[in-house]
């Protein structure tokens, strides 16, 4: 966990530092900016407290109080800002971004301007349908059919914020290219938070960091505030309504066993503060969660680092073997099934293999060699010995697949999707994975207002929640890129809906 952390550290201080570089921050920027420029240019010493507002600026109170720094909390609070709100946010790392700094896939959307550019015909409906089909038809068809309809406008919102997602891919069980991606086909997550973190800081709007929200005060149904420890002091801090971000419980192992016992020692490719604060501080709060057995686990995660390898990699063409070089299933399935294939594997890991166009092709790929997760020969025989596979199988596997390339049909295992590009140029390339615990998809139960529901079917007033640790809308399996997606809709109708609360 600790490398993990540094290495985020790192990778913020690094994106931050690629903000001020490219001239993107406008005239308007805080002081906080100018600090973290000068802060940054010493990445060696990761990200400084400094680059957040500074304690002694805390106020006692508040418009709206929003708890997490991931996509639905900044989201929120972004547009708190903008519809005419005071928010803070508060975050108990060192660090603003939460797992939202570890998205990889992208942002699924449909009807959007730039499928319609690149000539992709999608509709809102097939991306409803889609989705539930993946998550078993047990989504909550209200908040789906929310998100769906909202799924472009978030698209357009970004954009507006210098936040571009243009470039197209699939995910498994989407049969249209909806996955949207930066430019250059780089991983989401940190590209997001670096925007977001730019529009934070463009707005002037506080963010706390080291500030551990402990208790969420309401009185005769009324919410008062929180309490929370920033540097080790408690302090109470008022609000007549507050928006809870805080992610999803996939760091706390036992929150996850006693919720899904057959998880016991699954890595995790969580952040460490991925620890269910929320849906616990809501709970006492009267507040009903629903299905908190269901926690995705994703089938490529390679387990020396528990870092997940981005669907994009099978999204733009890599295939899935097992230890004797042969493929076992379609590698576009949805998360569930794809993992449960894995699993059923004697050796209950495969490899990813790919060529030298994947690599083009998806950015992060750059990232796993730096960290040494990839194996690479200029041969299918060579990269065949040094992942000690029988080398004719592997050599059949690739032609044989790239035959089924060439002839658009996978008569093994009915691939239909990321069949643009056959395997064929050297260097080709192996990554060892298995699944590790990714995303629980259940959580609080909100409304398409993003109001926190009771256990009596009632909305508790000034309390809203987004992201991932609200629950039902994915259903029993969560389709890549629609994490993304749920986080920039629900926490805008968050922080638009706390906004208008307060009026
Ligand atoms: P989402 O994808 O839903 O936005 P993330 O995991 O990206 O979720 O972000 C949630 C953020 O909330 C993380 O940065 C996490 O550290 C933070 N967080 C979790 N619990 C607390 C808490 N008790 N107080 C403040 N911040 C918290």
């Amino acid at each position: 966990m600790k490398k993990m952390l540094s290495h985020a550290l790192l990778l913020s201080s690094i994106l931050l530092f690629s903000a001020c570089a490219n001239g993107s921050t406008s005239n308007s920027s805080s002081t906080l900016l100018s600090e973290t420029k000068a802060i940054t240019t010493d990445t060696t010493s990761g990200a400084s407290v400094q680059e957040y507002t500074d304690p002694s600026q805390l106020k006692e109170e508040y418009d709206v109080i929003i708890i997490g720094s991931g996509g639905a909390g900044m989201s929120a609070a972004i547009q708190a800002k903008d519809a005419g709100a005071n928010p803070v946010v508060f975050e108990k790392m060192p660090i603003a971004g939460g797992n939202t700094l570890k998205a990889s896939a992208g942002m699924n959307a449909s009807q959007t301007t730039f499928q319609k550019s690149q000539g992709i015909d999608d509709s809102n409906d097939l991306f409803f349908e889609e989705t539930l089909k993946g998550g078993g038809g047990t989504n909550d068809q209200e908040l789906l059919r929310y998100f769906v309809d909202h799924s472009s406008d978030a698209i357009d919102w970004l954009d507006s914020l210098g936040i571009k997602l243009d470039n197209l891919t699939t995910t498994g069980g989407m049969s249209e290219k909806r996955t949207h991606r930066p430019t250059d086909g780089s991983a989401v997550g940190e590209y997001l938070v670096d925007g977001l973190l730019r529009n934070i800081h463009e707005r002037e709007i506080p963010l706390f960091v080291n500030a551990n929200v402990t208790k969420i005060n309401q009185t005769n149904n009324t919410i008062e505030g929180i309490n929370l420890t920033i540097n080790g002091e408690e302090k109470t801090i008022k609000s007549k309504t507050v928006i809870v971000a805080t992610g999803g419980f996939g760091a706390d192992m036992e929150m996850v066993i006693e919720n899904k016992p057959e998880l016991k020692g699954y890595v995790t490719t969580n952040q460490e503060g991925s620890t269910g604060d929320g849906i616990k501080m809501i709970q006492e709060l009267g507040g009903q969660t629903v299905d908190l057995d269901q926690i995705q686990i994703h089938p490529t995660v390679d387990q020396t680092k528990s870092l997940l390898i981005t669907e994009a990699v099978r999204g733009e063409g890599a295939i899935l073997v097992n230890q004797n070089g042969e493929r076992f299933f379609n590698e576009m399935e949805t998360r569930d099934k794809v993992s449960e294939a894995i699993i059923a594997q004697p050796e209950q890991s495969a490899y990813l293999i790919f060529d030298a166009g994947v690599k083009e092709r998806v950015k992060a790929i750059d990232f796993y060699e730096k960290q040494g997760l990839t194996i690479s020969e200029n041969s299918p025989e060579t990269l065949a010995k040094a992942i000690n596979t029988p080398d004719k199988n592997l050599t059949e596997t690739l032609e044989s697949w790239n035959q089924a390339v060439a002839d658009k049909k996978d008569s093994a295992f009915h691939r239909e999707t990321a069949m643009e590009n056959d395997l064929s140029t050297g260097p080709f390339y192996a990554i060892k994975i298995a699944p590790g615990i990714h995303h629980t998809m259940g959580g609080i139960k909100i409304n398409t207002n993003a109001q926190v529901i009771n256990t009596e079917n009632k909305e508790i007033p000034g309390l809203y929640a987004a992201g991932e640790l609200t629950g039902r809308l994915h259903g029993n399996n969560r389709i890549g890129g629609n994490a993304v997606a749920d986080i920039i809709i629900f926490g805008r109708q968050a922080g638009n809906q706390a906004a208008s609360f307060i009026k």
